[in-house]
């Protein structure tokens, strides 16, 4: 029998235009682009509050916002991200301008705040320099439950610290983070990926170990092992999972700096107490990282709660631990679990793109995951705050006025509720009452002409009119009881 393969991204493609195709004809409607989405107000408050946290967040720990573009030179990606990741093979959305420059979507962060960083001189200022940003990125992924094209991470960078505590300063605030907005059974797991003097040994032992093993990878892996060996780690494929369970660990081959700089790092996230979980197959797939690279999951599923995992100390990069062949990977490493984010330290990419040796350390959550887990978890989103007032108006006068006098109560900072549309009195008092406003505040063509308003309490129905130019104050002290 003939063996047919088709690639993988063909099928993609077809049915990605299929699917393109399929919602046009179905509906004759626009519907917003695959892998994307719409954030409507009552969802916004959810996202308001996170964001106003990771704003409090990183301000406290001196964090200063930067917004970068939202799309930069092609290049910046290619030699920043690694020519050779999933991000630029695959994943890209780039385009050439009229005027021929190669730009593409930002698909992370990093590189361009490190292009930010040079092309500002912050590398004048006292270092480190800690920035922050929260945006949109673009990948053309496979869009699934939490995988958008088009999604928000809030992301940290500490640029020019190479102490270990840098590391865990980055990691503990996620952690507090995701701490105040309510996450629970967040877990974290580092591994170290060595610096420029042990990666290549222990490069060359993966590649000798994988090369009479590669018939029974996925296509990919037989790419990575060419390309880019250490992405062979981090394959979800199960068969190639199969195959990694006797590789070479990272751990095992660090050199004395970077196992140094890995036992400071698990020693201050225990002065913090952030449980961890060494897993010595987490590479990241991005070039650019050096010694520590880190993710933090949630469990999808209670019963997926993962165990406080203290380590080993001969983990810590002491001894080399003995490692059986076709040894079964920790639980919680294959459950089913969200990842929400993620980072790492950089120490190279400033010498990729700036020419000048700055060690760097950041990590990015995203967003979409945050929610998804919080609404998982059994978080409700918040109702909206009630209005104090709402305004009322009868008569084409009163309807004019009533601009500035809403106008008077914004200045205020007096919340109001109108419907400025409706004629009847009536049914302009039931929404009063139907967004649970205290006081009614009535202007009728009479009020309109003898410059008072009609202060209506709710909850009694006592009426009382007030001269216009005292209302506000009369209004407030009300209010306040
Ligand atoms: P990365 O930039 O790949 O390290 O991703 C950091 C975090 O961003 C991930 O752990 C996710 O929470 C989030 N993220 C990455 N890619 C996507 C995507 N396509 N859709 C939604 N969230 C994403």
């Amino acid at each position: 029998m003939p063996k047919f393969f088709v690639d993988p991204h063909i099928i993609f493609v077809v049915l990605d235009r299929y699917y393109n195709f399929m919602s046009k004809q179905k509906t004759n409607e626009f519907r917003s682009p695959r892998g994307t989405h719409d954030i409507l107000p009552e969802e916004e408050r959810l996202w308001d509050k996170i964001r106003q946290e990771a704003k409090e967040i990183s301000g406290f720990y001196g964090f200063g916002r930067i917004d970068t573009p939202h799309f930069e030179h092609t290049e910046l990606f290619t030699l920043g991200t690694g020519s050779v990741t999933d991000i630029v093979t695959k994943q890209m959305y780039s385009f050439r301008t009229r005027g021929g420059d190669q730009l593409t979507l930002r698909p992370e962060g990093t590189p361009p705040i490190m292009r930010a960083f040079f092309e500002h001189g912050m590398f004048n200022l006292p270092q480190p320099v800690k920035l922050y940003y929260i945006g949109q990125f673009f990948r053309h992924e496979s869009p699934q439950r939490g995988r958008f094209r088009e999604f928000n991470q809030w992301g940290l960078e500490l640029i020019g610290e190479d102490s270990p505590v840098a590391d865990a300063q980055v990691i503990q605030i996620f952690f507090v983070f995701l701490r105040e907005v309510g996450v629970k059974n967040a877990i974290l797991e580092v591994n170290s990926t060595g610096c420029q003097i042990c990666r290549p040994r222990y490069r060359s032992e993966l590649v000798a170990y994988y090369r009479p093993r590669l018939k029974g990878l996925c296509k990919d892996c037989k790419d990575r092992s060419r390309q880019n060996p250490l992405r062979l780690l981090d394959c979800k494929e199960e068969k190639c999972q199969i195959v990694r369970r006797g590789a070479p660990e990272t751990l095992d081959h660090l050199c004395d700096n970077c196992k140094n700089h890995l036992k400071l790092l698990l020693e201050f996230l225990d002065e913090v107490s952030i449980p961890y979980l060494l897993n010595p197959y987490l590479v990241r797939g991005l070039d650019y990282y050096t010694r520590t690279v880190f993710e933090i999951f949630v469990g999808e599923e209670e019963k997926e709660k993962p165990k406080e995992v203290s380590v080993d100390s001969q983990k810590r990069g002491e001894e080399n631990p003995v490692k059986e062949e076709n040894e079964a990977p920790p639980e919680s490493l294959t459950s089913k679990r969200l990842a929400l984010g993620g980072g790492g330290r950089y120490d190279n990419l400033a010498e990729i793109l700036g020419g000048k040796t700055v060690p760097a350390v950041g990590g990015a959550l995203g967003i979409e995951r945050i929610i998804l887990a919080l609404k998982a978890q059994g978080y409700k989103v918040s109702e909206p705050a009630k209005p104090k007032t709402f305004f009322v108006q009868l008569g084409e006068l009163a309807r004019k006025k009533s601009l500035p006098l809403i106008e008077e109560l914004r200045k205020a900072r007096v919340s109001v509720a109108e419907s400025l549309g409706r004629d009847s009195i009536k049914s302009q008092l039931n929404i009063a009452d139907k967004v649970g406003a205290e006081y009614a505040l009535i202007l009728g063509q009479k009020e309109a002409l003898d410059g008072t308003i009609i202060l209506r309490e709710m909850s009694s129905g006592i009426q009382e009119a007030v001269p216009q130019e005292k209302f506000i104050d009369f209004l407030k002290k009300k209010l306040k009881k």
